[in-house]
């Protein structure tokens, strides 16, 4: 179980939910891990002293905040960006702002985070984005801006992992269907909607989504670059 021993971890948004659960992950493999959250102040000192990890406050909507976070982190191993926001509803009345927000902490300050991780990663490194299987199927109605959000990053990881591939490095995306956290919990009034679109009708738990970042992060991961790894129980079937 040490197989991140002496590992420099960051994960951008690790307070709650699937980000928190990559905390506790990586840190039960003994790697050196720091999180970074916005406003869940106190889960945020729950989750550090339950595992060790290092909590610090960086919003990812302020750039130089969020650059400034990963610059302090030195040589990552692996970065971690799951930090995301979900805005849905009727794009005729959905409000200018919020689309923006989400705009700039789905898919700014992923590629932000990830150009200033790389200045000082160590030969191969990891970095791994959190997409959604949205990227690759909207079903329903009022998900335009978020899908949009996460199929950029798409393009960002092919990208990235061609510029960064000569060091050794890797860019992913994990790509998640309905997962229960506080954005999207299993009892939820969208779940019966959410499972009728999936081949195995539940939602992931984080773990899962955990342990696909651990296989990514790892030795057996140096070969997979470039790529979307959808876990979605089907729901892109
Ligand atoms: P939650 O809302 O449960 O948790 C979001 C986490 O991101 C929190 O730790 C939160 O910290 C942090 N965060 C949000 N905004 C910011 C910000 N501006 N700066 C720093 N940290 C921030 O979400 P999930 O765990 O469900 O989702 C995590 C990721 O997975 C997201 O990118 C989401 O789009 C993606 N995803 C989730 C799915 C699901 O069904 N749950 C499905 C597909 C993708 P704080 O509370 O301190 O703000």
């Amino acid at each position: 179980m040490n197989a991140f021993n002496g590992k420099n971890v960051l994960v951008l948004g690790g307070s709650r939910g699937i980000g928190a659960a990559i905390v506790r992950r990586f840190r039960a493999a003994a790697a050196s891990v720091t999180f970074t959250y916005a406003g869940s102040q106190e889960a945020a000192q729950g989750l550090a002293a339950e595992t060790g990890a290092r909590a610090l406050q960086a919003n990812s909507a302020d750039r130089d905040a969020l650059i400034a976070a990963v610059a302090a982190q030195g040589a990552l191993d692996v970065l971690v960006v799951n930090a995301g926001t979900l805005v849905l509803g009727d794009p005729l009345t959905l409000d200018a702002d919020a689309v923006d927000h989400m705009i700039d902490v789905n898919v700014r300050a992923p590629y932000h985070a990830a150009v200033e991780a790389a200045r000082r990663m160590n030969d191969e490194g990891r970095i791994i984005i959190i997409g959604s299987v949205n990227a690759d199927r909207m079903p329903f109605a009022g998900g335009a801006a978020y899908a949009m959000t996460k199929s950029a990053m798409q393009g960002m990881v092919r990208g990235l992992a061609r510029d960064f591939g000569a060091r050794g490095i890797t860019v992913n995306s994990i790509q998640p269907g309905p997962t229960d956290s506080d954005m999207n919990p299993a009892d939820g009034p969208m779940a019966a909607t959410m499972h009728s679109f999936m081949a195995i009708k539940r939602h992931a738990r984080a773990a899962e989504i955990a342990e696909l970042a651990a296989y990514i992060a790892g030795p057996h991961g140096a070969m997979i670059t470039g790529s979307m790894q959808t876990i979605d129980g089907g729901f892109g079937a």
